[in-house]
């Protein structure tokens, strides 16, 4: 036999949830069922979806992530196109493509956007649970709106998409909020801070040092327990906030707080891109270990002009997808089955060309059905019937066929039941078959 070709390192399968594995990743119908959930939700706030490339320039990322960034600065897939010499990046997030994309169409020119998009990142990190090197995000984005309105708005939109999907806002997923203010106002935070770290310099680690002076404001959000207490000690940006931001972050705080949504107001929460001003939000969880964060997102005015736009405010939101089915995976919370609504057990060959006309019937009705394929005994054909989950069983055996009807037998629990259905009514009773999941 040939060598097996395995995946990429950190890049991942999603698998029906009828193949074993033992990564505990999602399966596929975790994840349509979220997906579903999604549309649903973002049609509902008048969100509209678009797609971007997954290779972009990486001069695209560099300009607006920030030179000085994890993402840029260690976690890029970027190459050098072999015909003609480009350099071109897998796009590690996706706000930067979404903003090229309504640069180069000039799309805000007839008034603002409230867009979305779903795909795959790719990020050069260490894998581990809910850390991978291509993963998922759903990516919401408000461009040319002000605010707070929409802030709160898309805050808002995420707590509803927790609800639909079974988890509860405070004890599942908590929401902690913080605001950037505007430049100047970071300048002279950034220069006090500056200030402190540089009185503290003996605990700095490296990746503090290198940042003292180029992004003081990202040692705040170090992971490393040694600098815990000088980061808590350092100065706090809301102080520095003056009259105008401070009033956007607190409208935001006022429709969260009639909307009966509680957070934690997070001063040391900075978000990892450049691009950040005013309101920034995280949904965190306790139960991912340092893979906490679930969704991540905030303001972002300067960035359609630093990417050569008419400048325009904005706002938005990623959200890993991995981690949020995870999540919803270690809680254990009901996830609808991906079950067929019904089994086709088909005793005999010769019956298939009659069979299958009737069951394309069926699917055209809306109906999903799952055909008993490669022969075997009714009984094994019924064992099949039975793993599926189908909620019945529809019986093509020669008596019924002869008749021009097919047995429909319930297989839930405590079923049994049998009733004949004519073959040549099949609209008339396809209704009947239809479960809530037979979409999934
Ligand atoms: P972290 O601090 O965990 O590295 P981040 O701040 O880099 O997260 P963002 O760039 O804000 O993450 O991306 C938004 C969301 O995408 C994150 O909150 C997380 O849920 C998810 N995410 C980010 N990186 C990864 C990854 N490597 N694997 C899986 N999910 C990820
Ligand atoms: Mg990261």
């Amino acid at each position: 036999m040939a060598d097996k070709i395995n995946a990429v390192k950190g890049m991942n399968d999603i698998l029906p949830a009828s193949v074993p594995r033992i990564d505990r990743l999602p399966d596929s119908a975790l994840w349509s069922w979220f997906e579903q959930t999604v549309r649903g939700l973002l049609v509902r706030y008048g969100y509209q979806y678009m797609l971007t490339p997954v290779v972009e320039p990486t001069a695209l990322f560099v300009r607006g992530l920030g030179e000085v960034t994890d993402i840029v600065e260690k976690e890029m897939y970027s190459f050098t196109d072999a015909m003609n010499g480009d350099k071109l990046t897998l796009r590690p997030e996706a706000t930067a493509g979404i903003v090229r994309a309504m640069v180069e169409h000039n799309a805000l020119y007839n008034g603002p956007l409230r867009l979305w998009t779903m795909g795959p990142m790719f990020r050069h990190e260490r894998p581990q649970k809910g850390r991978y090197r291509q993963f998922h995000q759903l990516d919401v984005e408000a461009l040319g709106f002000h605010g707070p309105d929409v802030d709160a708005e898309l805050i808002l939109m995420v707590r509803a998409l927790w609800r639909e999907l079974g988890l509860v806002e405070g004890e599942h997923v908590r929401l902690e909020i913080n605001s950037l203010g505007q430049p100047a106002e970071r300048q002279a935070h950034r220069e006090a801070l500056i200030r402190h770290f540089e009185a503290h310099a003996d605990v700095l680690d490296a990746d503090a040092q290198r940042r003292l002076h180029s992004n003081p404001l990202r040692i705040l959000d170090t992971k490393n327990p040694a600098m815990q207490a000088v980061v808590e000690a350092a100065p706090q940006l809301m102080d520095f906030l003056g009259e105008e931001s401070r009033a956007h972050f607190d409208a935001v705080c006022d429709v969260l707080d009639a909307a009966g949504l509680a957070y934690r107001i997070n001063p040391r929460l900075v978000r990892g891109m450049d691009y950040y001003n005013l309101t920034v939000f995280e949904w965190v969880t306790d139960q991912l270990g340092s893979q906490g964060t679930v969704c991540g997102g905030g303001r972002y005015d300067g960035l359609i002009g630093q990417m050569g736009g008419k400048p325009a405010p904005a706002v938005g939101f990623g959200l890993g997808i991995e981690r949020l089915l995870l999540l919803i995976q270690e809680l254990r919370l009901p996830v609808p089955a991906a079950a067929p609504a019904a089994y086709a057990v088909v005793p005999s060959a010769a019956a298939l060309p009659q069979v299958m006309v009737v069951l394309e019937q069926l699917r055209a009705a809306g109906v999903s059905v799952l055909q008993h394929a490669g022969g075997g005994s009714m009984k094994a054909q019924f064992k099949k019937a039975d793993a599926s989950g189908a909620r019945y069983a529809l019986i093509f055996g020669e008596d019924e066929l002869s008749r021009g009807e097919v047995t429909v037998k319930s297989l839930r629990e405590g079923g049994g039941e049998q009733v004949a259905r004519p073959l040549a009514e099949v609209a008339t009773w396809a209704a009947t078959l239809q479960s809530p999941a037979s979409n999934i």
